[in-house]
C-alpha cells in the first residue's frame, strides 16, 4: 500500500543522519538540531539511561518507531562531561552551512552538516570538562615479539591538555604496573593487542575507556612520517633514542588526536623518554592496596593523595599526583627535591609569600594548550597574563632570598628569563571584565588600541545621534510620543501612534517616513537618514569587533611564539607548589626529612600511618608512633608481625611502605627520624577474604599474586605481606605462608613485613637468622582486651579472638561454645607453636568439616580412594562457598 511505501521511505534527515552515524562507528552522535543536540536510535536509548532524560520517538524508521532524545546545546558541556566520564566517545556533528543557504538547492534539501570534532575521555582541552588536578592522559601502545613467549610494550602517552607527551618501553610482565603508574583517562590499541586473551583482564579492570583501533594506525612506518609531520623536523635524531616500538605507540597516538581533533593542530612538546627503572616500581594491587591515589572503593578522599595533597594549583597538584604515581630511584634527584623541601620548611615567610602567588597563578599549560589549538577565548589570554605576572612576582622573591637550592634555583632562573613584554602587553590589552567568547566582543581595554576606541566612540556617538534624531522628528511631526527603537528584525526603526501612522502617510510627511510595519495600535516607519545612521552603527560595531579579533589573534600568536618558555614556567611553578606543599606539610604534621642512600637500610624511629593519624586526630585521639628496623648488610631483614584483629597491624605494615614512598617520592616522611636504602620495587598484598561475590577465587588471584612477588623481589625490594594464606584451610594457609617466609629469606632477601595469625610461624625465628618477631601489645582490663597499638618484639602470646569477638557483639553463648571449643583443640593439638608440620598432615585434616572435631581414623579399605574419602566427609548443606570450593581443590589434588 501507498501508507507502506511511505513508511519504508527514509527521509532525506534521516538518511544524512544514518551515513555520518556509519561514518562514526563507536561514538555517541550529537547531531544538531536547531538549539539542540538529537541523538537517535541506540545512542539515544544509551544516553537517556546515561544522563537520565526523556526517551521519546521522532518518526518512524523501516516501520518502527525511531527512538530519540535531545540535550539543549547550551547545557551540552554538562552532558558531554558526564558521557565522557562514563567512558564513552561523541562526535559533535554540527550544522555547516546556512538553513537559507540549503533552501536554495532545493525545499527537499537537508542542512548540509558534518562532524567537527570527537570528543573522547582522553582527548578533551576544555576547562569545564577536565579535572584540575589530574592529568589528562591519553595513552596508546604498540608491541613487538622479544621472543616466542614474550612481547616488549611500547608506550606513548600525551596529555593533550597540557601538551606533555612522554614514551618508553616495558615488558610484558611489567605492562599491567605501569599503566596503573600512568592511570590514563584511554587506551588506544591495536586491533590485535585488543583481542589478546591474555591482555582480556587488564582492560577489563582498568578504569580507562580502551579504544580499539585499525591496524594501519599502529604500523611503524607510517608512524615516523606522523612524527616528523607533528614536529615539523627531517629526522628523529633530534629527540634522542627511541625504540621501534615506543615511535609505533607514538605515531599510533598521534594518528588518534589527529582523527578526534579533525585536523585543529595540538601543540605537544618533544617526546621526552621515561626509562626502564627510573621509578619504583609499584604494581596495581600494590597501589590499590596501599591507597595511595584513591581508596579501595576508588575515592580520592582518603587516599595518601589526599592526605599529603597541600598544593594551591591545578598544575601542582597534578605534578604532585605523577610524583606520587611514580616515585624516583634516582638518589641524587630524590636529595635535590628534599633539599628544595628542607629550604622552604627554613624559610617560612618566602613559602608563604610564594604560596599566595602561586594560588594567584591560573593553569598556564592548559590555556596555551586552547590558544594553540584555536579553541580559546580571552579568559585564556588573561590566565597567561595572571600566571606570568604571578612568575614574576615569585622570580622577584626568590632573587631576593640568598642562595638558593638546586630545585629552586633551577625554577628561579626559569621565570626570571621570562619575556616581560609579552606580561605587559597582555595586561595593557585585557579588559577587566571578560566575555567567555572572544566574537562577544568588548574584552579589549580602552586605550590599547587608538583605532578601536574610534570605533568605540562613533558608536556611543551614534546613539546620541539617535537620540537627537528623535527629538528633532519629535518636534518636526509634532508628535511628541514618537520614538526610534531598534529589533533584530527591522533593526532601527521609528515607532508612532496607530492614528499619527496615518497622517504620516500621507503628504508632505510621506516623502521623509517610509512605511514598514502596522501593528495593533502602532506603525513603524523609516527614514534615508535613519538608514544611513544605521549603516554607520553596524559598520563601527563590525569594525570594532574585527579590530578585537585582529588583537586577539596577534596575542595569541605571541604567546605562541614563546610557548616553549611558557611552557617551562609553567613546570617550574608546579615543582615550587609540590615543594612548598611538602614543606607546609612537614611543618604542620612535624615530618622530617629521610636519609636516602644506596645501602639496605631500613631503619624508622617514631613512623605513623598519615591517613589514619589525620583520621585519629580528627576523632581526638592520639597515634602511636612505631620504630621498624629492616636493615641488613647483606639483604634485608624480615619482620614477622603477629598479634590480635584489631591491634594495629595493618596499619603498622602500611605505614612503612608509605614512608619509602613519601621518600622517594621527594617529600619528608611521618616519622622521627627515617633512613632508608633505595627501594627498586614496593609489593604489598592482603590475603584475599571470601569475596566469591566476584566470581571467580580471590584465593587463586592472592596466589598469582604472591608467585609474582617471589619471582620478582629483589633485594632491593620492600614486600608487605598481610595476612598472605588467610583465605583458605587452616593447614593449607600455614605452609604456603611458612614456605613464602623462606623463599623470601633465603633467596630474594628483600627487606619485608609479614603479618599473619598463623601463630606457629613465630618459631622459624629460631632458624632463619634475618627473620625476628614483632607483636602488637595487648592487655587485659576487667576481661576486656586493651589495644594498646604499640609493636614489640617478641610473639602475640595469644590471639585474643573471642575476645574481639565479643567486642563485635557476638552473643554471649556463641562466645561460650567457642571458648568450650577452643579449650579442646587445643588440648587436641598441643600449644601453640607445637603443631605438627604441615607438611605432615594427613590430607583431609584440613577439611574444614573434619575442624571441630578430632578425625576418626579412616576405614581400614584394601585400597583406599582418596577421592571418594574426601567426598564422604562432604556435608554439603553445611558448606559455606569459600568451604565448598576449598574442597573442590582438594578433590582435583586428591586425584
Ligand atoms: P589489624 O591489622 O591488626 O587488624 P588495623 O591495623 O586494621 O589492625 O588497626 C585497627 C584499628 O586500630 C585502626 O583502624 C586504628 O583505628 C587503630 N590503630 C591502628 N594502629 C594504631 C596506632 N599506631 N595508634 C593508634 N591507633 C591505631
Amino acid at each position: 500500500s501507498a501508507a507502506a511505501d511511505d513508511e519504508a521511505k527514509v527521509s532525506p534527515m534521516m538518511a544524512q543522519y544514518i551515513e555520518i552515524k556509519a561514518a562514526n562507528p563507536g561514538s555517541l552522535l550529537f547531531y544538531r538540531m536547531g538549539d539542540f543536540y538529537e541523538l537517535f536510535f541506540e545512542d539515544a536509548e544509551i544516553a537517556s539511561r546515561a544522563l537520565g532524560i526523556v526517551l521519546t520517538r521522532r518518526g518512524k524508521h523501516a516501520g518502527a518507531d525511531i527512538p530519540m532524545c535531545g540535550v539543549p546545546v547550551e547545557r551540552s558541556d554538562d552532558y558531554l562531561q558526564r558521557l565522557i566520564g562514563l567512558g564513552h566517545r561523541v562526535a559533535v556533528c554540527e550544522q555547516t552551512e546556512d538553513p537559507a543557504e540549503a533552501k536554495k538547492r532545493g525545499s527537499k534539501s537537508v542542512v548540509r552538516r558534518e562532524v567537527v570534532r570527537l570528543v573522547t575521555p582522553g582527548t578533551i582541552t576544555e576547562d569545564r570538562l577536565l579535572d584540575p588536578g589530574r592529568a589528562n592522559l591519553l595513552l596508546a601502545l604498540a608491541r613487538r615479539r622479544a621472543s616466542d613467549s614474550a612481547w616488549t610494550y611500547g608506550l606513548a602517552a600525551v596529555d593533550i591538555s597540557t601538551g606533555r607527551f612522554s614514551l618508553g618501553e616495558v615488558e610484558g610482565a611489567g605492562l599491567a604496573a605501569e599503566i596503573a603508574r600512568l592511570d590514563p583517562r584511554e587506551i588506544v590499541m591495536g586491533d590485535a593487542l585488543h583481542q589478546d586473551p591474555d591482555l582480556a583482564r587488564l582492560w577489563r579492570d582498568t578504569r580507562a575507556a580502551v579504544t580499539p583501533v585499525g591496524r594501519g594506525d599502529v604500523d611503524p612506518a607510517s608512524a615516523e612520517r606522523a612524527i616528523k609531520e607533528q614536529f615539523g623536523v627531517q629526522t628523529l635524531d633530534g629527540f634522542g633514542a627511541f625504540s621501534r616500538v615506543e615511535i609505533a605507540a607514538a605515531g599510533a597516538v598521534l594518528h588518534y588526536i589527529a582523527r578526534t581533533q579533525l585536523g585543529a593542530r595540538v601543540t605537544l612538546s618533544p617526546p621526552t623518554r621515561q626509562a626502564a627503572g627510573a621509578s619504583l616500581m609499584i604494581d596495581a594491587a600494590t597501589r590499590a592496596n596501599l591507597e595511595l591515589t584513591r581508596t579501595l572503593s576508588g575515592e580520592r578522599a582518603g587516599s595518601l593523595l589526599a592526605a599529603i595533597d597541600r598544593t594551591v594549583g591545578g598544575a601542582g597538584a597534578r605534578l604532585l599526583a605523577e610524583r606520587l604515581a611514580g616515585p624516583s630511584t634516582d638518589l641524587a634527584l630524590i636529595r635535590r627535591r628534599h633539599d628544595a623541601v628542607e629550604f622552604l620548611v627554613a624559610e617560612g615567610a618566602l613559602r608563604a609569600e610564594l604560596r599566595s602567588e602561586l594560588a594567584r597563578a591560573p593553569d598556564m599549560a592548559r590555556a596555551l594548550t586552547r590558544i594553540g589549538l584555536g579553541r580559546a577565548g580571552p579568559r585564556d589570554l588573561a590566565a597567561l597574563r595572571d600566571g606570568l605576572l604571578a612568575a614574576r612576582g615569585i622570580a622577584t622573591a626568590l632573587a631576593g632570598a640568598g642562595a638558593l637550592p638546586g630545585e629552586i634555583g633551577k625554577a628561579a632562573r626559569i621565570l626570571a628569563g621570562l619575556d616581560e613584554a609579552l606580561a605587559d602587553d597582555l595586561a595593557a590589552a585585557l579588559a577587566d571584565d571578560l566575555p567567555l567568547q572572544r566574537r562577544d566582543g568588548g574584552f579589549v581595554r580602552e586605550g590599547y588600541r587608538a583605532e578601536l576606541d574610534e570605533t568605540r566612540t562613533l558608536q556611543r556617538d551614534s546613539r546620541q545621534v539617535v537620540a537627537g534624531l528623535q527629538a528633532r522628528y519629535a518636534s518636526e511631526t509634532g508628535c511628541r510620543t514618537l520614538r526610534i527603537k531598534h529589533n533584530n528584525l527591522l533593526g532601527y526603526y521609528i515607532e508612532v501612534p496607530q492614528t499619527f501612522g496615518e497622517t504620516l502617510l500621507k503628504d508632505p510627511w510621506r516623502a521623509t517616513f517610509v512605511h514598514r510595519q502596522t501593528m495593533v495600535d502602532a506603525m513603524r516607519f523609516t527614514s534615508v537618514e535613519l538608514g544611513e545612521l544605521e549603516t554607520k552603527i553596524a559598520n563601527a560595531a563590525g569594525r570594532g569587533l574585527a579590530l578585537e579579533l585582529e588583537i586577539f589573534e596577534s596575542l595569541s600568536k605571541a604567546v605562541m611564539a614563546e610557548s616553549d618558555s611558557i611552557v617551562a614556567a609553567a613546570s617550574a611553578l608546579a615543582a615550587l607548589d609540590v615543594a612548598a606543599s611538602h614543606a607546609e606539610l612537614a611543618v604542620a604534621l612535624n615530618w622530617t626529612r629521610p636519609v636516602v642512600d644506596d645501602g639496605l637500610a631500613f631503619r624508622i624511629e617514631g613512623g605513623r600511618h598519615p591517613v589514619v593519624e589525620a583520621a585519629l586526630t580528627k576523632a581526638g585521639e592520639a597515634f602511636i608512633a612505631n620504630a621498624c628496623d629492616l636493615s641488613g648488610d647483606q639483604a634485608g631483614q624480615i619482620l614477622l608481625v603477629t598479634g590480635p584483629n584489631m591491634g594495629g597491624k595493618s596499619t603498622f605494615l602500611r605505614q612503612n611502605a608509605l614512608i619509602a614512598v613519601l621518600a622517594q617520592m621527594g617529600a619528608f616522611v611521618p616519622a622521627a627520624s627515617a633512613h632508608l636504602g633505595l627501594v627498586d620495587r614496593l609489593f604489598s598484598r592482603v590475603g584475599a577474604a571470601d569475596d566469591l561475590a566476584r566470581g571467580h577465587s580471590t584465593f587463586m588471584v592472592e596466589m598469582v599474586e604472591t608467585a609474582a612477588i617471589l619471582n620478582q623481589a629483589t633485594r632491593r625490594s620492600l614486600v608487605v605481606l598481610d595476612e598472605i594464606g588467610r583465605g583458605t584451610a587452616t593447614f593449607d594457609g600455614l605452609s604456603i605462608a611458612w614456605a613464602c617466609l623462606e623463599h623470601l629469606h633465603g633467596t630474594n632477601g628483600c627487606r619485608a613485613l609479614f603479618a599473619t595469625h598463623f601463630h606457629e610461624l613465630t618459631g622459624l625465628a629460631q632458624r632463619l637468622d634475618r627473620l625476628s618477631n614483632a607483636t602488637l601489645q595487648v592487655t587485659e582490663w576487667k576481661g576486656d582486651v586493651v589495644f594498646l597499638h604499640e609493636v614489640v618484639p617478641g610473639a602475640a602470646d595469644r590471639s585474643y579472638g573471642l575476645q574481639v569477638a565479643r567486642l563485635a557483639g557476638l552473643p554471649a553463648p556463641v562466645i561460650a561454645r567457642a571458648k568450650a571449643l577452643l579449650a579442646e583443640l587445643e588440648k587436641g593439638e598441643g600449644a601453640p607453636g607445637r603443631r605438627k608440620a604441615p607438611a605432615e598432615l594427613p590430607l583431609f585434616a584440613a577439611m574444614p568439616a573434619a575442624m571441630p572435631a578430632a578425625p576418626p581414623p579412616a576405614p581400614a579399605v584394601e585400597k583406599p580412594d582418596p577421592v571418594g574419602l574426601l567426598l564422604d566427609r562432604i556435608d554439603p548443606d553445611a558448606l559455606s562457598p569459600r568451604e565448598a570450593l576449598d574442597a573442590l581443590y582438594r578433590l582435583k589434588a586428591a586425584r
